[in-house]
């Protein structure tokens, strides 16, 4: 048998209320902070992930899905949207009348890293990016939303982590400061560390290896070295959290595994996942869309791990399993011909409503009616068909009432509409 490749996953039916269930969230909340959504093509030219992500990352590195189009071209599955928005905003000329967009987008992103719990090699973002808006209000807004979308969604254990990365003028500054600080030490670094050391030293301070880990404690910590400006903004944005009584935590060992960020970078995490502890993460991109080829404009935005959070809201709160409205449990074939006529209705009129299509027992019916987590079930015999009524069930409640055969779909839709 022809199996799935590793690290890709179906989603499959009984799983897809939950998926459903944040993406409606998601975007009706990003609806009302005035983001509008943009869909992207998933293959992009491999020079706009290198340029943008940045050559020494491990995505650029090692994670990209790259290979030769047929004219010979290099094209890459992308492992994120953020560089994707950022194209299309300067092809798109969207900032001529008004440089000012706010744009959301949900997708799979593909990035082959070691598949675990929580890492796939394709898995989806929502992701919400801001053009055009310099003010640090703008990342305190964005914080809030989404903050906003995992209280919405009852997710509980996690942790809005809040640093500033600093800009172009302020960080080679820290970034010398750390490799003369992490040279003499090398020894105590992993492998992947010692070579980032000269190549990308700001990652060495969130490597997730123990020996690392303990080197790093006495590190210089990026916010002595922020410039004038960058601290303002920082400060800015930890003071509107605090009056938003928005939670978070000030965490100065904060990196992103991408160089685009400048000042405010933001992470949620949580302890549900293991070793996979971002669930969503973002931060100030201002010099992205000019490197890119566009206008100076400043942008700022965040991405959700959505296979992440999905996980995390599977562990929280146990989510319900998806319920239909009503079974119907018919027994014999006038009564079915009856069922199927109702059904179709009841659907039709945007009610789920099921019944058996194979003449199987009431109490298998019953059985079914169970499994399918009816709200209600309608019994429908013989003897209910001679009396023209239809015995209804709370499932819940386990109250039975008689219903006139007449009055039954209607009864059924001022059900649902209660
Ligand atoms: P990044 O684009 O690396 O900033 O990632 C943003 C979010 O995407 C992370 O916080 C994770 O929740 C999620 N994510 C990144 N890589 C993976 C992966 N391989 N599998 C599942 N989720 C991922």
């Amino acid at each position: 048998m022809i199996q799935k490749i590793k690290g890709f996953k179906d989603i499959l039916p009984e799983d897809i209320g939950i998926w459903q269930k944040v993406e409606s969230t998601a975007k009706s909340i990003f609806e009302s902070f005035g983001f509008s959504e943009i869909r992207l093509p998933i293959i992009e030219s491999s020079e706009l992930f290198k340029r943008s992500i940045g050559e020494n990352t491990d995505i650029v590195e090692k994670e990209m899905y790259t290979f030769a189009d047929r004219n010979g071209g290099l094209i890459t599955l992308r492992p994120e949207a953020t560089a994707s928005v950022v194209r299309s905003y300067i092809q798109n000329k969207m900032y001529a009348k008004d440089p000012e967009r706010k744009l959301y987008t949900i997708g799979p992103m593909f990035r082959r890293e070691r598949p675990q719990k929580g890492r796939y090699r394709q898995f989806y973002q929502i992701n919400a990016e801001v053009f055009g808006i310099k003010s640090p209000l703008i990342d305190a807004q964005l914080i809030l939303m989404l903050t906003n979308l995992f209280e919405k969604l009852e997710v509980k254990d996690v942790i809005t982590h809040l640093n500033s990365l600093g800009c172009p003028g302020c960080r080679p500054d820290f970034r010398r400061a750390l490799i003369d600080f992490f040279k003499p030490v090398s020894d105590e670094l992993c492998k992947d560390c010692i070579r980032r050391i000269d190549k990308n030293p700001l990652r060495v301070l969130d490597c997730k290896s123990p020996s690392c880990k303990k080197a790093v404690e006495n590190a210089p910590v990026i916010t002595d070295y922020l410039c004038a400006e960058c601290e303002t903004h920082f400060i800015a944005v930890v003071d509107t959290l605090k009056k938003q009584n928005i939670p978070f935590k000030l965490n100065t060992r904060l990196v992103r595994g991408l160089d685009y960020y400048t000042r405010t970078t933001f992470e949620i995490q949580t302890s549900l996942l293991g070793a996979q502890s971002a669930v969503a993460g973002g931060g100030r991109y201002d010099g992205l869309v000019k490197v890119l080829g566009g206008p100076d404009q400043p942008a700022v935005g965040f991405a959700i791990g959505f296979d992440r959070l999905v996980e995390i809201m599977a562990v929280s709160q146990k989510q319900k399993e998806s319920c239909i409205d009503i079974f119907i449990a018919a027994l014999g074939e006038k009564s079915s011909t009856i069922a199927y006529r109702w059904i179709c209705e009841l659907n039709l009129s945007g009610i789920k409503a099921e019944m058996d299509f194979s003449g199987k027992s009431l109490k298998s019916q019953m059985r079914k009616a169970g499994k399918l987590n009816a709200m209600y079930v309608a019994i429908m015999g013989e003897v209910e068909l001679n009396d023209g009524a239809v015995i209804v069930r709370d499932m819940k409640t386990k109250v039975q009432e008689s219903i006139p055969i007449k009055k039954f779909i209607e009864s059924v839709k001022d059900r649902k509409a209660a």
